[in-house]
């Protein structure tokens, strides 16, 4: 038998592949481009993934080692997937190992081939057992069909930017177009991403119902190990035609991918935050462009990126400008001025009545705060003292049902100190409101009322988000006190009022993105009333408590006119030039104490000639110190994406070169700067 060697790349932070030599084994398969196999790596032995075969190689026979197995009970990985990992590591600058092997089921990376094989014969006993319970499909409006139709028959790459107000019946285009689709051609394979794991199981629901004979594959965060191995195989072997799931499910190996759909497309949470910090809808959009197919950016608050791709016509834009059940509106939004008006218990009197007036209705209501915990601050008034973390330039937020103090990015907790650590005051006071003391006041003040809270920390239990939601829908709950938890997607039917309590800070944010946010934010929460038929001239509202109510922002929310909104905030951008406007990349250092993160900064700074980019002084973060760790930044722009990347390409080997015990990251078109 022929000896060949192949080429492996393997998990590790060297941008570097590793020659093994193949000397044919009792199976008769051969080593491919694609095909995972399991090699010797120091004293380990570890799965990699085979990125060239060959008949010669460079390495001296005496260093050469052999492959011990190869995973030929797969398919190897296709090679629109492999050409999808080398585009994301060199545009996000990281070795192809470590794009491609993390994105893969862990169990599939296992030494032994177990689960692998049992998770095969599982796939190969179940096959999809017809149900006769299809729900039908609501005849479309002309906007939706419309949308449907652009989708359908795309030919080729076609990147559509459905602009649908909450609502508008967007769900629907996608199962409709996915359902045309499918139809055509009987094997395709269609993505679905959305952006919240809370969300899967109300999609997952309606997409069962609607194809109940169409093998539906699942992949997000949440899943059991073996779970998500036989889930990401049947995606990889072609049999599920619908796969559904949250940004990790873009790098999924899908043979016949036919269709993307990313709902909610500007939501925060498509942008990974650690190692291969990509941006699932860029990939996504990527793909589709690699295929030649369609994908569906589908957001009442398009990203200003992709809005921009509209404008200039690179993206084509549907939109749906009405709500798809007949008489259901759009709330009324109105705005409360918690600085004129008296508050009781951070509330003010309208809010109240409007609540009040809810409860006697049989309505729900659902108020809005995007900040856990009982109170962010706990204070001394004596002698000034407040609850910094030790570790952190944060505050420790008060926890009081846990008796705790809980700081929210170290997570270290201490007991709730009796007297003040500084002068023995034994009345501490607690500074602002959080979830948890929103929920203590209405419980005193609606003692009638079923009132349940949704948060990270009402949900650290598996299965308790999805519990409580069920109890929303069900009825259970007359007031809903939650943060961007409740705010996305979920389809409330009974829901007429959405109080939203201090979205202030957001307002004058030093993050140039967080105006966007906010605004996408409300929109969105405040599309969680009124989405079913008005009774009687019982008209859904949206009451925003702030201290602002002549910000601009409020007047575009008011109006529900997002294009307003977008196109001041594109000048704006522009003037200043900002993203969409200019491309950025971020190196980010971390160092015990500040100056050696600084230093390795401007290090870092000089180590090549900017050409055609920017390269600015090196700053602190914003929230300096994490953990004990001091953290800085430094900022590199250009007018022109390749320019950007051509400097990068040479900047990331400089760096490694660069001796520090500073530990660094690189991210490019960072979220926040
Ligand atoms: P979006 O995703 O745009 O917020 P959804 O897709 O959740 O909106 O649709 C909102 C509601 O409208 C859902 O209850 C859905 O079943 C309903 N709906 C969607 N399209 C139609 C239609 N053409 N006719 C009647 N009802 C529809
Ligand atoms: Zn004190
Ligand atoms: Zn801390």
């Amino acid at each position: 038998m022929h000896c060949r060697f192949v080429q492996i790349a393997v998990d590790t932070p060297l941008d570097i592949f590793f020659d093994y030599r193949w000397l044919g084994g009792d199976d008769a398969a051969l080593p491919a481009v694609g095909q995972l196999a399991l090699v010797p790596l120091g004293k380990r032995e570890v799965i990699g993934l085979i990125v060239a075969v060959s008949e010669q190689t460079d390495v001296p026979p005496e260093r050469l080692r052999d492959v011990i197995a190869l995973r030929a009970q797969i398919p190897p990985l296709p090679e629109p997937w492999l050409a999808l990992c080398r585009f994301a590591a060199g545009y996000y600058q990281r070795p192809l190992g470590e794009v491609a092997l993390p994105c893969l089921p862990k169990k599939l990376r296992e030494q032994k081939p177990l689960a692998l094989e049992r998770a095969l014969k599982k796939l190969a006993q179940t096959q999809a057992s017809p149900s006769t319970v299809a729900s039908e499909a609501p005849t479309l409006n002309p906007a939706q069909q419309q949308a449907v139709d652009a989708i359908a028959n795309a030919d080729g790459f076609t990147p559509v930017l459905l602009h649908g107000i909450t609502g508008s019946g967007k769900t629907e285009v996608y199962l409709q177009a996915a359902a045309q689709i499918l139809t055509q051609s009987p094997a395709a394979q269609i993505l679905i991403l959305v952006p919240e794991i809370n969300l899967t199981p109300q999609l997952e629901a309606g997409i069962r119902a609607r194809f109940p004979t169409v093998p539906v594959a699942t992949l997000h965060s949440g899943l059991a190990e073996t779970e998500r191995l036989r889930h990401w195989l049947s995606a990889h072997l072609g049999q599920a035609n619908i796969v559904l799931g949250t940004r990790l499910a873009v790098l999924a190996s899908l043979p016949q991918l036919a269709l993307i759909v990313v709902d909610e497309e500007h939501d925060p949470s498509y942008k990974q935050q650690e190692g291969l910090r990509y941006s699932a809808r860029d990939l996504a959009v990527w793909r589709a462009n690699q295929l030649g197919i369609p994908v569906v950016l589908g957001s009442a608050t398009p990203s200003l990126e992709s809005w921009q791709h509209a404008q200039t016509g690179r993206y084509r834009k549907i939109e749906l400008t009405e709500r798809a059940v007949q008489d259901a509106a759009l709330p009324a939004i109105r705005l409360l001025d918690s600085g004129r008006n008296q508050l009781t218990d951070g509330m003010t009197a309208a809010l109240m009545a409007a609540l009040k007036l809810r409860l006697e209705r049989g309505e729900q209501s659902l108020l809005f705060l995007n900040r856990r915990g009982y109170a962010p601050v706990l204070s001394c008034d004596a002698c000034g003292w407040v609850s910094n973390c030790p570790r952190c330039t944060a505050f420790m937020v008060l926890h009081l049902s846990e008796r705790k103090l809980r700081c929210h990015h170290c997570s270290l907790e201490m007991r709730i100190p009796r007297a003040c650590p500084d002068c023995g005051n034994i009345d501490l006071q607690p500074l602002g409101r959080g979830t948890q003391r929103v929920e203590e006041s209405l419980l005193s003040h609606f003692q009638q009322a079923r009132i349940l809270r949704i948060d990270a920390d009402s949900t650290r239990k598996k299965g308790s988000a999805q519990a409580a939601f069920d109890a929303v829908h069900e009825g259970e709950v007359d007031i809903l006190i939650g943060t961007q938890m409740v705010a996305k997607g979920h389809d409330f039917q009974n829901l007429t009022l959405v109080g939203v309590l201090n979205p202030d800070t957001a307002l004058f944010s030093h993050d140039y993105r967080a105006s966007e946010r906010l605004f996408a934010q409300l929109m969105q929460v405040a599309g969680r009333a009124g989405r079913s038929a008005q009774k009687d001239d019982h008209q859904s509202e949206v009451l925003i408590q702030t201290r602002y109510p002549q910000h601009p922002l409020f007047a575009a929310l008011k109006a529900h006119d997002y294009g307003v909104f977008a196109t001041a905030l594109l000048e704006e951008r522009e003037q200043a030039c900002l993203p969409p406007f200019c491309h950025q990349a971020l190196l980010r250092a971390e160092a015990r104490e500040l100056p050696d993160a600084l230093a390795f900064l401007q290090q870092a700074a000089l180590l090549l000639a900017p050409e055609g980019v920017t390269i600015n002084d090196p700053i602190p973060m914003a929230l300096t110190r994490v953990a004990n760790v001091c953290r800085a930044q430094l900022l590199v722009e250009s007018a022109s994406r390749p320019a950007l990347q051509a400097f990068l390409r040479e900047w990331m080997p400089a760096l490694r070169t660069v001796k520090t015990r500073v530990r660094w990251t690189m991210e490019v078109d960072p979220a926040d700067i």
